[in-house]
């Protein structure tokens, strides 16, 4: 079985280095916000481009508590894709605002700046672009229409850790950056975690205090806030980790273009494509099929680990039913949802297991045109 993503063959790599840091914090005895934390914090900020950096428990929470430390909540709208993974939409609704969908560019699979303008209303605040599967939206169609209509901008760069968009790190270039590190993100914990970016020094104390029950001092409560602290084991994982991220981008990276070379004969398969000037990380190497549903059973017969990322639009799922925004609202959106497929992707992955993808993948889709 070739897997979509493989953490075990990772672990082969640095475990050591793992164990010897996670056990240096164990014997330490300080365990919460403590040294290897802040010194995260600091080479984030200074990996990301971005004055400040927050470490979090989660992307979720950095995505809720982007919204909250910008004041955003009941009667608010705020605009963002359908094409995204559930937690950009929940985030909006953990502080009652309202999710307003905006189609994507089928190219890109990110949010289509030129339909956002028609989106806005008097209640918008805010703008989420997701720069999904690592690919960079683009960023400065999308910061025009913010400063044009005084809109936020809080990315979801959960899934694009190290993308660029003309040379500035995805993260930083809206107002607050938001990133996962679940354990399949491209920098991943061992455990849930998360970092929220800015260069806004009021944003970055306000996000502080909210992170640990709402204050900067401690027993002293000025707001309701949330526990969403990053620990310090898995701080000092992530820290053993980031000097790799650049190498692990850089093979994703070359795998995309063996993948791209493999299928260039079949043009029934379509490729991933970038924005120029930008820097793609491949947290997932997506590609389009006909037959998709048939085809993807058939993939994983063979041994291979395909995913579908994701199956249902948000616009359809039944927690955002309440919008009343149905079927055909969201027709590029809709159209490929129903045929992506995302390939086994990670830096580990060898061309024999490429080749083997990619003959498998060849030859299902030609069978089930034959068929047709
Ligand atoms: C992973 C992810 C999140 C949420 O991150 P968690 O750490 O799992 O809470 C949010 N948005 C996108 C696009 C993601 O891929």
């Amino acid at each position: 079985m070739i897997p979509i993503f493989d953490s075990k063959r990772q672990y082969q790599e640095i475990g050591s280095d793992i164990e010897k840091a996670v056990c240096e914090v164990l014997r330490s005895g300080a365990y919460i916000l403590g040294p290897n934390t802040k010194a995260l914090e600091q080479e984030l900020a200074e990996y990301t481009q971005s004055k400040y950096a927050i470490a979090l428990n989660s992307g979720t929470d950095a995505l809720h508590l982007a919204l909250r430390a910008l004041d955003i909540g009941a009667g608010d709208e705020v605009i963002t894709t359908a094409f995204t993974f559930v937690a950009t939409t929940e985030a909006i609704g953990i502080v009652n605002a309202k999710p307003v969908f905006v189609d994507i560019d089928p190219d890109t699979f990110n949010i289509d700046p030129a339909k956002i303008e028609a989106a806005i209303t008097p209640k918008t605040k805010a703008i989420i672009p997701v720069h999904l599967y690592g690919q960079p939206c683009d960023m400065d169609a999308i910061m025009d229409i913010a400063k044009r209509h005084d809109l936020y901008v809080i990315e979801d760069a959960c899934q694009a850790m190290g993308a660029t968009y003309k040379g500035r790190k995805v993260g930083s270039i809206g107002d607050i950056g938001c990133f996962s590190f679940y354990p399949t993100k491209n920098l991943g914990g061992m455990g849930d975690g998360g970092l929220i970016t800015t260069n806004a020094e009021h944003l970055k104390d306000r996000i502080i205090a909210l992170r640990n029950h709402g204050g900067a001092i401690r027993y002293h409560h000025d707001e309701i806030g949330v526990n969403s602290r990053l620990d310090e084991i898995q701080s000092a994982i992530l820290r053993v980790k980031l000097p790799h991220l650049d190498s692990w981008n850089k093979k994703r990276r070359e795998r995309a273009a063996i993948y791209n070379e493999l299928f260039a004969g079949c043009e029934d398969i379509i490729t991933p494509k970038e924005l120029d000037d930008t820097y793609c990380i491949y947290h997932q190497y997506t590609v389009k099929i006909p037959n998709r549903d048939e085809i993807f059973d058939k993939m994983h017969e063979a041994g291979i680990g395909t995913m579908l990322y994701y199956p249902i639009p948000l616009h359809l799922q039944k927690v955002h039913e309440y919008l009343g925004v149905g079927r055909g609202s969201l027709p590029h959106t809709e159209k490929n949802t129903d045929i992506v497929m995302s390939l086994p992707m990670f830096p580990e992955l060898t061309r024999e297991e490429q080749e083997f993808i990619a003959n498998t993948l060849i030859k299902l889709v030609e069978e089930a045109k034959a068929l047709a």
